[in-house]
């Protein structure tokens, strides 16, 4: 191929030993946030723990913030704000944003979900986000949440992540009796409403009345013992059903890293080490970690959320600056990810034009469907910026679209942070398995990505 031709860089191809060290060694506390955060407000209270340790202090609202100050606006315990204001005149440089989300696809309870059926004790399910239902049967779930008992007292709940837990199951059909459903389309395989969790199985036998000598009543014995909880503590409660799966390497030479969530915590994680890695105090630097993203990023932990607004508002306030002056000179990163090239399913990526594992941060310039339909569309001239900036400071990158025109599609925060007079772009790593239980990343892209936001940031 000639000098004049595009090409794309493995990372892998072109790493000496030492960086190949740090890809793998920054690897290691991307898998530990993972197993440690598989819902929004375990993310949140594991970042506000980090950023505590880092000299973070909670903002509260008409804080006057100079240079140096570092905050966090932890919203509701499910979104998170960093905020390091930098040296530089906030209304001319405005506000570097890199926005990801912490939120995944997931199976929640309903809010009257214990039922009993043939002496089984099952569990209503809503799921939500974008799940394809029939990969979540016959895998070990666990159970993550809150709930606001009666007295207003909140009880965290995990369970199924310890060795010596129970775990939580949908079931499946066997192959022998599958000949109908194995006919239906796969998306009707497992029907919505046949996401039912099964809880329990023994009968309480000890109960006064012979009505009550059911395998549900145990079930609320046990959580009424363990927990102090009585059914109608479901109804103020968010529980979730994730997969109990650890991060793992994947591969003989572990390239990859296995785990649920890497959709988006593979951005969120490179998005708050790079602020905190980052030395240089000149640009002031705002981290967001979103919830909702994965259902529209609606509500009052979505993106579109005020308070994105309020914190830039505040920001401009405590320099008396014009906040709409802020907004025009910021710049986001919509840190998300993107579909990696499968050569399992080559069908649905066109070559050119999509992104590849161990190919460095992907850069997308728009996201959407059919025509670009639901897309911010980032300009040449910010995708030229970027560009500049990433080959100033070695960062491997790549262009990548979600899929062939026509084919699919998706959104991402970008638009959201763009409709605010800030240019913004999506950049994030290539995911395999994108939604599923168990995705796969490169610990290469991973790095890679981190790089790109310390780039952005310093
Ligand atoms: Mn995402
Ligand atoms: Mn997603």
């Amino acid at each position: 191929m000639s000098e004049l031709a595009y090409k794309r860089t493995n990372v892998y191809e072109v790493a000496d030993e030492a960086k190949m060290k740090a890809i793998f060694d920054y690897a290691e506390g991307y898998k530990t946030f993972l197993d440690e955060g598989k819902t929004e407000r375990e993310v949140c209270a594991y970042v506000v723990k980090a950023a505590e340790e880092k000299g973070y202090k909670p903002f509260t609202f008409g804080m006057k913030l100079k240079a140096g100050d570092k905050v966090y606006y932890n919203n509701r315990g499910k979104n998170l704000y960093l905020i390091r204001i930098g040296s530089a005149d906030v209304a001319k440089d405005g506000v570097r944003i890199v926005a990801s989300h912490i939120d995944s696809p997931r199976i929640d309870l309903k809010q009257v979900p214990l039922y009993e059926a043939e002496n089984i004790a099952l569990a209503k399910t809503h799921y939500y986000g974008g799940i394809r239902k029939y990969q979540w049967a016959t895998i070990p779930l666990a159970l993550h949440g809150a709930v606001i008992l009666k007295n207003g007292d909140k009880l965290e709940v995990k369970i199924g992540e310890d060795e010596s837990d129970p775990i939580f199951y949908i079931s499946d059909l066997l192959p022998h009796l599958a000949a109908k459903q194995s006919a239906r389309p796969l998306g009707e395989a497992i029907e919505g409403e046949g996401l039912n969790i099964w809880f329990g199985n023994i009968p309480y036998t000890a109960a006064e009345n012979d009505k009550d000598k059911t395998v549900k009543e145990n079930v609320l014995k046990i959580l009424n013992e363990k927990y102090g909880m009585v059914e109608e503590d479901f109804l103020s409660a968010e529980l979730s059903l994730v997969p109990t799966y650890k991060a793992k390497d994947v591969g003989f030479d572990r390239a990859l890293i296995g785990a649920y969530g890497h959709d988006d915590r593979v951005c969120s994680y490179p998005a708050y080490t790079a602020l905190f890695d980052t030395e240089t105090p000149e640009h002031t630097i705002m981290v967001v970690l979103a919830d909702k993203e994965e259902i529209g990023s609606e509500g009052v932990s979505g993106m579109q959320c005020a308070i994105f607004s309020d914190l830039l508002g505040e920001i401009a306030a405590s320099f008396g600056v014009s906040t709409a002056a802020v907004r025009a000179n910021s710049k986001c990163l919509s840190a998300d990810v993107n579909a990696g090239f499968d050569p399992n399913f080559p069908e649905v990526l066109e070559k050119q034009n999509a992104t590849y594992i161990s190919h460095g941060v992907g850069v997308t310039k728009f996201t959407g469907a059919r025509g670009k339909s639901g897309s911010s569309d980032a300009d040449a001239e910010y995708v030229g910026y970027l560009r500049k900036l990433f080959a100033d400071n070695g960062v491997i990158w790549q262009t990548g679209e979600l899929g062939k025109v026509d084919v699919g599609g998706g959104g991402t925060v970008a638009k959201y942070i763009a409709n605010m007079n800030i240019d913004t772009i999506d950049v994030g790593v290539a995911v395999i398995s994108m939604h599923a239980p168990y995705e796969v990343v490169s610990k290469a892209d991973v790095y890679e990505t981190y790089l790109a936001f310390k780039a952005f940031m310093k």
